[in-house]
C-alpha cells in the first residue's frame, strides 16, 4: 500500500534509530548510553498530584490553551523574567506539539528555516512536514553558532532561526554573545526566532541565558518531559508575541485538542519541586564522562543536556561503522547520521547509572585503543 502514503511522508527516514532499538531489544544486558530521557523517575509529589487529579474527576479536555492555574504560575515566571514585554503562553502536548504548532503557525511553502548541524531529529521532518525548506549550518568541531555562517545562509526567503541551547545532540550550550548575535540578526531582518528551551534546567558551568534576553519577540518552547522526567505524560508550553501564540492555540482546538488534563496538574505541583540535586548528580556523570574519554577520543566538553558528542576513532570509515562495532561490545550509542549530514561522530548520553556509564567508559576506550 506504500502508494497510499503522502510524498512529505515518504521524505524522512527513521531507519538508523529503529535499527540501533531494533538490536537493542536482542541483547540481553546493554550498555545503553543511548536512551534521551533522564534515568530518574518522576518526583513522588509529581505523581501524587496526578492521582489526586484523577480521583478528583480532572479528566476531562482541558481549555485549548492548559488549565488556568499552570497558566498563571507561568505566566507569572515568565513576567518575572520579561517584565512588560507582549508574552502570551499556550500549553502543549509537549515540546514537541509546540514544536509541531509554531512550524505549521508560521511556515509557508517554500519558506526556510535555518537550524543548526547538528540538530535534534524532528527540525528537519517538521520544516519538511510544514512544506518548508530546511537550512542546516553547519556547526562543527565546535559545535558553536557561527553567526557569520547564518548571516550567510540568510535569503528573501528565510522564515525563521531555530536555536537550542543547550543542544541535542551535543550537550553544548550557546555562549550569551553567540545567542545575543543571533537574537539581533533575527531582529534586524524580522525573522522569527524560536528557541527549543528543554534542556535549559540541565546547565552545568554558566547561569542559563535565553535569546529572549536580547529579542523580545523570540518564541520560546519549553516542557516538562526532562526537567522532571515526564515524558511519557506530554506537558510543554510555548510563550511569545500573543498574535502567534493566537494563531498556535486556534491550530491546538483543530489538532492536538490540548495537553492531558491530568498532567497538566501535575506538572502545575512538578514547579514547585526542588530538583536541584538531580542536576548536581548529572553534573557528576557529566564529569565522569568527559574526564574517563579525555585522552582517548575527540569531543567538545558538554556543559548541559545530557549528551556528548565525540568523534569516531580514525581507523572507522563511519561513525556507523564505529556505532556497529560499539552494539556488538555490548554498548548502545546512537551514529551520529542521524543528527546530521556527516557521518563521523556518534552521541552518547550520561543520563544513566554511574556503574553504566563506567562499563561504557571502558567499552570506549578499549574500542578507541585498539
Ligand atoms: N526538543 C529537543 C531538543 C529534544 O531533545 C526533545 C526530546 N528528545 C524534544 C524537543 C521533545 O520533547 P517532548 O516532546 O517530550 O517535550
Amino acid at each position: 500500500m506504500s502508494h497510499w502514503i503522502a510524498d512529505r511522508t515518504a521524505s524522512f527516514d527513521s531507519s538508523g534509530i529503529r535499527k540501533v532499538f531494533d538490536l537493542a531489544a536482542k541483547m540481553k544486558n546493554p550498555i545503553n548510553l543511548s536512551i534521551g530521557l533522564p534515568d530518574f523517575d518522576v518526583p513522588e509529589p509529581i505523581k501524587l498530584a496526578c492521582v489526586d487529579a484523577i480521583h478528583s474527576g480532572k479528566n476531562a479536555y482541558s481549555q485549548t490553551q492548559g488549565i488556568a492555574p499552570l497558566r498563571e504560575r507561568l505566566a507569572r515566571d515568565i513576567a518575572a523574567v520579561h517584565p512588560g514585554a507582549d508574552r502570551d503562553l499556550l500549553i502543549t502536548s509537549g515540546t514537541s506539539g509546540g514544536l509541531v504548532l509554531a512550524m505549521l503557525a508560521m511556515i509557508n511553502p517554500g519558506d526556510e528555516v535555518i537550524f543548526f548541524d547538528p540538530y535534534f531529529v524532528m527540525y528537519p521532518a517538521l520544516v519538511t512536514l510544514a512544506g518548508g525548506v530546511p537550512v542546516p549550518i553547519d556547526t562543527y568541531p565546535d559545535f558553536r553558532m557561527n553567526v557569520d555562517r547564518v548571516a550567510a545562509a540568510i535569503t528573501p526567503k528565510t522564515k525563521m532561526i531555530l536555536v537550542n541551547s543547550p543542544a541535542n545532540p551535543t550537550g553544548v550550550t550557546a555562549s550569551a554573545s553567540d545567542l545575543q548575535q543571533i537574537a539581533e540578526l533575527a531582529a534586524k531582518h524580522d525573522i522569527v526566532l524560536l528557541s527549543d528551551e528543554i534542556y535549559s534546567q540541565f546547565q552545568y558551568d554558566d547561569a542559563y541565558v535565553s535569546p529572549t534576553r536580547f529579542n523580545d519577540k523570540t518564541i520560546v518552547i519549553d516542557g516538562f518531559s526532562k526537567s522532571h522526567a515526564m515524558t511519557g505524560w506530554r506537558v510543554g508550553f510555548v510563550h511569545g508575541p500573543s498574535d502567534v501564540i493566537a494563531a498556535m492555540t486556534k491550530l491546538q482546538q483543530f489538532t492536538f485538542v490540548c495537553a492531558p488534563q491530568p498532567a497538566q496538574w501535575a506538572a502545575l505541583r512538578g514547579l514547585d519541586v526542588d530538583l536541584s540535586h538531580h542536576i548536581d548528580d548529572y553534573r557528576h556523570k557529566r564529569d565522569l564522562i568527559c574526564d574517563g574519554l579525555r585522552g582517548h577520543y575527540e569531543f567538545t566538553r558538554s556543559t548541559g543536556a545530557f549528551y556528548l558528542y565525540p568523534k569516531a576513532p580514525a581507523r572507522y570509515e563511519s561513525a556507523t561503522s564505529f556505532v556497529e562495532d560499539a552494539i556488538s561490545n555490548e554498548l548502545l550509542v546512537i551514529p551520529g547520521k542521524i543528527f546530521s549530514g556527516r557521518d563521523t561522530h556518534f552521541r552518547i548520553s550520561y543520563a544513566a547509572p554511574d556503574e553504566t556509564l563506567q562499563r561504557g567508559i571502558e567499552v570506549l576506550k578499549r574500542l578507541a585503543d585498539a
